[in-house]
């Protein structure tokens, strides 16, 4: 047993403080290098540049409206039954540069995005003309029904963006609503950090491949797909390391596999005081354990440690709690700011932290950090109610699928009543898997 690390019985340090875990784990690192991504593969995707207009928007005074362009002090006197008669002396559609200019008595009908033709200061739509919209033929003078200050119905250059101004910033999470800005200000492709990789490796005799029939003591790896699935929504991208039986000469083949070709391991079950636990040893024996055993509730048995790749790069190293609810939480409360940190954002949680009242009394360990599943519902009473999902087992999966939140219950607390108002980490937003925003 020689080289091995304590075990628990005889390891005096308790276990660490979320915060003091959180910090080391974040000790020293930045955000991964930028690459340069076509526009089209940008969406949650973290901008690792600030995006400044590369040309003026319009770049011209350019007509809001169908209709026609005429000098604004011929048309003083028009009204609904008072029409001025103006000769139509051309014609301008978008994408085409005006040949006509507008002298006195004149119109040159114009087009959505047409440019403003010389002379002109306004544009009378067609709806207050004699015109009918959607006619080809250009008719040889138009009858305008309305008074048109100058400037309607232009927009004037530079009034969406200028040569230089700034777009997008540094840190942005691509979503919908910027692509088109981005393509606007003349680019095609931007510089975003590059997406963290994450090797994801299951371990246990007891565990079978998803779908797989269960004989004799088997039970589903839920881990691999359920790490693989937050790895994603964070915004990184899995890679399943499959399942590796509780044998440490296999399982440090496994984490040395994945120490090469990812920027995060993150191996499941094994963490703990089990006889059969092999993977803090095999951690151990691949890089440094920094840390094992956080004070929260589920998950006490995370654990943390670093390795260097053969390439020299450090690859960080994350010992999950086997039981399903205790890894689904570690992830998202140390996996998932560490993988933050990595794509450059600066907001590491991402999620919307509510207050809520909890509808039922708990009781958790004083000395832990408690995250409940719960659900948030809000009640004719006024206030939102934070409502247990089932079973608290760190193995009930059940109860964390119906669940969207998680209620954090302070440590020092024991029992705490019903009505008592916690926070809840809502689980249902904040997501950067590929193809959404934030
Ligand atoms: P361990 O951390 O290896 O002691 O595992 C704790 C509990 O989690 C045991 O009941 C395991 O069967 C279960 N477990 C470990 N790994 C997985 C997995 N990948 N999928 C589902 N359950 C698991
Ligand atoms: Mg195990």
């Amino acid at each position: 047993m020689s080289g091995r690390p304590p075990r628990e019985a005889s390891h005096p340090r308790p276990p660490m403080r979320l915060e003091e875990a959180l910090a080391r784990m974040l000790d020293g690192l930045v955000p991964l290098p930028a690459e340069e991504v076509a526009v089209e593969h940008l969406l949650g995707r973290v901008l690792a540049e600030d995006v400044v207009a590369r040309d003026t928007l319009p770049p011209w005074d350019d007509s809001a409206m169908d209709g026609y362009a005429v000098r604004s002090a011929d048309v003083t006197s028009a009204g609904a039954d008072a029409p001025v008669m103006l000769r139509v002396v051309g014609e301008v559609a978008a994408g085409h540069a005006p040949l006509a200019s507008v002298e006195p008595g004149t119109a040159v009908r114009i087009l959505t995005g047409a440019v403003i033709p010389r002379g002109a200061d306004a544009v009378v739509r067609v709806e207050d003309t004699d015109a009918v919209a959607g006619v080809a033929a250009l008719p040889a003078q138009v009858a305008i029904r309305r008074a048109v200050p100058p400037g309607t119905s232009i927009r004037t250059a530079g009034s969406d963006m200028r040569a230089g101004d700034p777009v997008l910033t540094a840190g942005t999470v691509v979503a919908p609503h910027h692509v088109g800005a981005l393509v606007a200000a003349g680019r095609a492709s931007a510089r975003a950090h590059r997406r963290p990789r994450v090797a994801v490796l299951a371990t246990g005799d007891e565990l079978v491949p998803a779908g797989a029939p269960l004989e004799g003591a088997h039970i589903p790896d839920s881990n691999s797909a359920g790490v693989g699935a937050q790895v994603n929504e964070a915004g990184g991208v899995a890679i399943r390391m499959g399942i590796a039986p509780d044998d440490r000469v296999v399982i440090r083949e496994r984490l040395l596999a994945g120490i090469a070709m990812a920027d995060v391991v993150a191996v499941c079950g094994g963490v703990s005081v089990g006889a059969h636990d092999e993977v803090r040893p095999a951690l151990d024996e691949v890089g440094r354990v920094d840390l094992w055993r956080v004070a929260i509730q589920p998950g006490k048995p995370l654990t943390f440690g670093r390795a260097a790749a053969p390439d020299g790069r450090e690859v960080l190293l994350f010992g999950l709690p086997g039981n399903p609810v205790s890894s689904h939480v570690t992830f998202e409360l140390f996996v998932r700011p560490v993988l933050r940190r990595l794509l450059g954002l600066r907001d590491l949680s991402g999620r919307a932290i509510i207050r809520a009242r909890l509808a039922v009394a708990v009781t958790v360990d004083p000395a832990r950090r408690g995250f409940m599943r719960v659900v948030v519902e809000t009640t004719a009473t006024g206030g939102p109610v934070a409502r247990m999902t089932g079973s608290q087992g760190s193995h009930a999966l059940a109860a964390l699928a119906a669940a969207d939140g998680l209620a954090v219950i302070p440590e020092g607390m024991g029992r705490v009543e019903a009505g008592t108002e916690v926070d809840v980490i809502r689980l249902d937003q904040g997501s950067l898997a590929s193809g959404a925003g934030q």
